[in-house]
């Protein structure tokens, strides 16, 4: 069932394990993720971007988000429905009006005090909904998706933590401690002391972003440190194309059956969904 971001976090952050969140773009991953959660007793994030949502005029919206609001009810575990990444005020809204539970506004790509700005305007539209809002400070770099650098980070500075909460009403904070967007062309080496200080500076739960690819040991050592939820993206993508390869060779027939053609598929991301679950600590957190 749909339950809020803040007490999925609170929950998160009280029992110091993470909620993995998943950019779920396809229908086959909603019901791979969804079934795969449930079995581990985990509760879940389902994560839509604006790029997949605007696309056919809109129809992403209407299938798509349709779709996950029509199963979650079936499913006995807390669920919530977040926008990722954004720093567009008109898809806030649009967010709100098709009663998402939570919401990503972006500013971290600008000066501090423009970032504060924005990030309470999302706050603004999103707080009379009951919808929830995770903000950014410092920068996670690698927006591209495929050509991962951890360059463009920037670190997030602990004095700015509670005067960002403060001035903008966030529920949530993503901070940059290392990790980067997408496919890494070397491994990130987390900033774990700084992580441990922006924690302990934070009225809020914090968020890890880049969480694809980053070494499990030092993902763990985040959780223990203050992370109450991870995004995922990359790693379901390679996962999803792994099992496509499989299925792409696997038939004697040109005509095989949809489930059997889309198996392999649903498979190989239940796999990594599991691996994150356990990764996390997720597991078993909902009795
Ligand atoms: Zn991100």
């Amino acid at each position: 069932m749909l339950t809020t971001f803040k007490d999925m976090l609170g929950h998160a952050r009280a029992n110091r394990y993470a909620v993995p969140a998943f950019n779920c773009t396809e229908d086959v991953m909603v019901r791979a993720i969804l079934e795969t959660a449930e079995e581990c007793r985990a509760p879940v994030i389902l994560m839509g971007l604006g790029m997949d949502l605007k696309t056919d005029g809109g129809n992403g919206w209407i299938y798509h988000i349709g779709l996950i609001q029509a199963v979650v009810e079936h499913h006995d575990i807390p669920i919530v429905l977040h926008l990722d990444h954004t720093d567009d005020l008109e898809l806030i809204r649009a967010a709100v009006d098709h009663g998402f539970s939570s919401v990503m506004i972006d500013g971290s790509s600008r000066p501090f005090e423009e970032n504060v700005a924005l990030t309470a305007a999302a706050v603004e539209i999103a707080r009379p909904a009951g919808v929830d809002v995770e903000g950014e400070l410092g920068h996670v770099g690698g927006m591209d998706l495929a050509d991962t650098h951890c360059e463009d980070n920037v670190l997030t500075l602990p004095d700015e933590v509670t005067r960002f909460v403060e001035q903008t009403g966030v529920d949530a904070l993503a901070v940059s401690i290392g990790t980067a967007h997408g496919i890494y062309q070397s491994k990130p080496t987390l900033n774990i002391q700084r992580l441990a200080e922006l924690n302990a500076a934070s009225p809020v739960p914090l968020v890890l972003h880049g969480g694809s690819g980053t070494p499990d040991d030092q993902v763990q050592e985040a959780v223990r440190h203050g992370i109450c939820k991870m995004n995922v993206f990359a790693d379901g993508r390679m996962a999803m194309y792994r099992g496509l390869k499989e299925a792409a060779t696997a038939f004697d027939r040109p005509d095989p059956l949809p489930r059997d053609m889309f198996a392999p598929v649903k498979r190989e991301l239940q796999k990594v969904v599991a691996e994150k679950i356990k990764l996390l600590f997720a597991d078993g957190q909902v009795v």
